[in-house]
């Protein structure tokens, strides 16, 4: 039997709707949630990213300001923009797009966001406080995991959680709010030995790696819950062929000769669709669900600023 479907664009729907209406009523009050999302380089991909973030904002009806800095953007002229930025009571959410050019020392950067604006959670202080299990602005990708899975009802305390990949800003986070809900967590990289053993006794695995469908069907236990966090283009008729399920070749197909590129994850849909009990697609899984959570940490940071936040609980908590 194939896999349920984990819907990410049905859950970021939802999560943008409850942002959509809160903002409607803040407007009532005269607040508007803002976001300055900041830019620096021609990185396209970053580009592409940051419009999008930009435009649902103002789909959401968020206020928001983008800043594009040349590549030669020094991390002094960088700073000075988020000093601003920190001190402008329009402005709720700071976002600064990554990768930064190599010059710029990009910790310092982001560890001058004021805490209360770092709605991506990367400071040092939102760290430490997800750790300590505190309420905080969490990283907006692995927040969106635990939406879904709790749109899903999947039960995750108790269960035996994989989360393979562990950087600070998928990875880890991942796995802290795992822990926080009571899975027992392993976290995997690249000098994990016996990996597909590891895998195989997940319940929940989820897939951070940035490796085109390294998580083979054999990798994974009948029935898991898989999360494929992973985004990667396939440009190769024969690598298609190989990841894709059958029934999507023909369309993943169409894609490269439009586009060049067809998005797949780390997970092989092909092999893993069959062992899953649930799977997220690519596209359509993780990735909006990033967005709207961006959207969600603007709104939190603004009533956190201003104290509403008891007014709302329904959909902060
Ligand atoms: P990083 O490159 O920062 O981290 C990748 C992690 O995977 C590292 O911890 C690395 O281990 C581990 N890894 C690499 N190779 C292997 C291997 N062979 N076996 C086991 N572990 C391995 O990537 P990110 O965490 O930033 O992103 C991961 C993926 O998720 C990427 O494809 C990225 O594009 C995607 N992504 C998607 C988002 C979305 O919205 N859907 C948002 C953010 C990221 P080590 O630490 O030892 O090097």
């Amino acid at each position: 039997m194939s896999a349920h479907k984990l819907d990410g664009v049905l859950v970021a729907e939802t999560i943008k709707s409850q942002v959509a209406g809160r903002v409607r009523e803040l407007g009532d009050s005269g607040i508007r949630p803002g976001l300055a999302a900041v830019l620096v380089g021609d990185n396209p991909a970053s580009r592409v990213y940051v419009g999008s973030k930009v435009k649902t904002c103002e789909a959401l009806g968020l206020h928001s300001e983008k800043y594009e800095l040349p590549a030669s953007t020094t991390t002094e002229e960088l700073l000075l923009l988020i000093a601003r930025l920190n001190a402008d009571d329009a402005i709720d959410g700071i976002l600064i797009q990554l990768p930064l050019p190599a010059h710029i020392e990009a910790r310092r950067v982001l560890e001058s966001v004021d805490p209360g604006k770092d709605v991506d959670g990367f400071h040092a202080q939102s760290i430490g406080r997800l750790v300590q299990g505190e309420d905080t602005l969490v990283a907006c990708t692995p927040a969106g995991v635990i939406e879904l899975l709790d749109h899903y009802s999947i039960t995750v305390a108790g269960a035996h959680a994989v989360v393979v990949g562990r950087s600070d800003i998928v990875g880890k986070p991942m796995a802290l709010l795992l822990l926080h809900r009571h899975a027992t967590v392993t976290i995997c990289h690249s000098r994990t030995q016996n990996l597909a053993e590891i895998t195989r006794s997940a319940d929940i695995l989820v897939a951070a790696i940035g490796r085109t469908a390294m998580i083979t069907g054999d990798m994974v236990k009948h029935g898991a819950v898989v999360v494929d966090v992973g985004m990667n283009n396939v440009t190769t008729t024969e690598e298609a062929a190989r990841i894709f399920p059958a029934a999507e070749l023909q369309s993943r197909l169409a894609v490269i000769a439009r586009r060049g590129a067809t998005l797949a994850g780390d997970v092989e849909q092909r092999s893993v669709i069959d062992r899953a009990g649930w799977l997220t697609p690519v596209p359509g899984g993780v990735g909006p669900l990033t967005i709207a959570m961006l959207m969600k940490n603007t709104l939190r940071a603004c009533e956190m600023r201003r104290d509403l936040s008891g007014r709302s609980r329904e959909i902060t908590e």
